[in-house]
C-alpha cells in the first residue's frame, strides 16, 4: 500500500518521501486513516514499528487547517516517559512538519534542565507540546500553559509511563484536559493497569496490533554465550575487536556497574560511556550524541536506555546483565535493527542466570543454542555459583562459596545480580 493512498495532505507526502519512507509500515497503514478521520486509537506496538509517524502525520494534518494557537495554549499534547524519547518525538514531528504552508511550533518540555527557557517558549503558545508528565504539570502550576485548548492527546510508550511511576502525574493532566478530544494511545505491552487506563481513556477505540513478538523483527540475529560471570568484560572485549563491531549498545543491570564496565573499557582503550538515570541531562545528551556522531564506540547502559531510543545504525545490542523481564528483553534488542537494517543481540548467560534466561527464551518463543567461545569456556556451575542476595534457594553458601564470590566480584564489574536489580 502506498503513503499517497492514506489520505495524507500534499505537504506531509513531501514530507514522507523526503524522509526515504517508500510505503508505510503496518502500524501506519492502519493508523494514520482511522486518525484522520478522527477516531481515537488504541495502538499496539512496539518501538522501531513506525508509530511515531503514524500519529503524527494525522495530528499534523489536522493542524495544517487548525485555527492558529493562542498564547500560553497548546492543540496537542503528546506525552512520553523519558526526556530523550522527548527530544527525538518532538525532532521527528518538527521534520514532518516542514514542509506544511504554515509554519508549527513544536515544544519539548522535560526535567532535569532549568524551567525558565521552557516557561519563556511557552508564552506565545504552541501547536504541538511534547512532555514528560512531571514537568507538564510544573509548568501548568506557574501558569505557563494552560491544557484547556488540547484537542489531541498521544499517550507514547503508556506502559512505560505506568511503570516509571506517572500514574499520579497522568490522573492529575488528565483532569486539565477538555472531556472532547481526540486519544491516541500507544503502548507496546498490555499489563493489566495500561489496559484500564486505556479503558478509562479512549471512546470505541480503533484498535491496532503489531505483535510484539521477538519473531517480528526478522532481522536481528539472537546469540545466547555461555561466560562465567567474572570473565564477561573479557568476553565483551574479545567479541568487539574479533567482529569489528563499531557501535554496540551493553546493558547492565545497576548504575555501578554501566560505571565500572565502562571504565574497564575505557582502561582497554575501547572508548566507552555509562548511561544512567543520575547522570545530568546535559551529559546524558552528551553521551547520545557522542555514540550517535560514532565519536563513542560503547554505551553500557540501564534500562533506561531500552525503551524508544532511536539509534540508526546500531548493529549491536548485548545483555551484559540478562534484563528482568521478557518484555524488556525484547526493548533492549529492539535498539538494534531499526527501519529495515540487520543487527545482533548478544545474551551472556552464567552458570546462575541461566535459569533465568531459560524463561525468557520460554515467554519470547524462542530457542537458541548456549553457544560457547574459545577461550571463554565456562568452569563454574550453578551450585558453584553463590548469587548475590543470599544464593541459590534453598542452599547456604558455604565459606568457600563466599570466597569464590568476593572473588569473582573483585575481578569483574557487575555483580551476578542477573536480573533482580534495579536500574
Ligand atoms: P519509531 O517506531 O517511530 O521509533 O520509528 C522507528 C524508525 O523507523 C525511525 O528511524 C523512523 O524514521 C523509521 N520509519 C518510520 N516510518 C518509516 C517508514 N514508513 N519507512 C521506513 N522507515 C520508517
Amino acid at each position: 500500500m502506498p503513503f499517497t493512498s492514506l489520505g495524507l495532505s500534499p505537504a506531509l507526502l513531501r514530507a514522507v518521501s523526503a524522509h526515504g519512507y517508500l510505503a508505510p509500515t503496518p502500524v501506519q497503514a492502519a493508523a494514520i486513516p482511522a486518525t484522520l478521520q478522527g477516531r481515537d486509537v488504541l495502538g499496539c506496538a512496539q518501538t522501531g514499528s513506525g508509530k511515531t509517524a503514524a500519529f503524527a502525520l494525522p495530528l499534523l494534518q489536522h493542524l495544517e487547517s487548525a485555527p492558529q494557537h493562542s498564547p500560553r495554549r497548546a492543540l496537542v499534547l503528546v506525552l512520553v516517559p523519558t526526556r530523550e524519547l522527548c527530544t527525538q518525538v518532538g525532532e521527528e514531528i518538527r521534520k514532518l512538519a516542514l514542509h506544511l504552508p504554515r509554519p508549527l511550533k513544536v515544544a519539548m518540555v522535560f526535567g532535569g534542565v532549568s524551567i525558565n527557557p521552557q516557561m519563556m517558549r511557552l508564552r506565545g503558545g504552541t501547536d504541538v507540546v511534547v512532555a514528560t508528565p512531571g514537568r507538564l504539570l510544573d509548568l501548568v502550576a506557574h501558569n505557563a500553559l494552560s491544557l484547556g485548548s488540547v484537542a489531541t492527546l498521544v499517550l507514547d510508550e503508556a506502559d512505560r509511563l505506568l511503570d516509571l511511576g506517572f500514574a499520579e502525574e497522568l490522573a492529575r493532566l488528565l483532569t486539565l484536559l477538555p472531556p472532547k478530544r481526540q486519544n491516541l494511545f500507544f503502548s507496546a505491552t498490555f499489563p493489566a493497569a495500561v489496559q484500564a487506563l486505556a479503558q478509562s481513556l479512549l471512546h470505541e477505540p480503533v484498535r491496532i496490533e503489531v505483535l510484539p513478538t521477538s519473531q517480528s523483527l526478522p532481522d536481528i540475529t539472537q546469540r545466547a554465550i555461555a561466560v562465567d560471570a567474572g570473565r564477561r568484560t573479557q568476553l565483551l572485549r574479545h567479541l568487539i575487536g574479533q567482529h569489528q563491531w563499531r557501535r554496540v549498545l551493553v546493558f547492565v543491570a545497576t548504575k555501578h556497574a554501566a560505571e565500572i564496565v565502562a571504565d574497564k573499557l575505557r582502561k582497554a582503550r575501547i572508548y566507552a560511556e555509562p548511561f544512567h538515570g543520575e547522570l545530568s541531562q546535559g551529559k546524558r545528551t552528551q553521551v547520545l550524541a557522542d555514540f550517535k556522531a560514532s565519536r563513542l564506540k560503547v554505551v553500557v547502559a540501564t534500562d533506561v536506555a531500552a525503551r524508544g531510543l532511536d539509534i540508526a545504525q546500531l548493529p549491536v545490542v548485548v545483555n551484559y546483565d540478562l534484563p528482568r523481564s521478557a518484555v524488556d528483553y525484547l526493548h533492549r534488542i529492539g535498539r538494534t535493527a531499526r527501519a529495515g537494517e540487520s543487527g545482533v543481540a548478544v545474551s551472556f548467560v552464567s552458570a546462575d542466570t541461566e535459569a533465568h534466561f531459560r524463561l525468557i527464551e520460554k515467554r519470547q518463543h524462542l530457542s537458541l543454542p548456549l553457544e560457547q567461545i574459545e577461550g571463554f569456556e565456562p568452569v563454574q556451575t550453578a551450585a558453584e555459583v553463590a548469587p548475590s542476595g543470599g544464593g541459590i534457594k534453598g542452599k547456604r553458601p558455604s565459606k568457600k562459596d563466599k570466597l569464590r564470590q568476593a572473588a569473582r566480584l573483585g575481578a569483574d564489574a557487575a555483580p551476578a545480580t542477573g536480573a533482580a536489580s534495579k536500574t
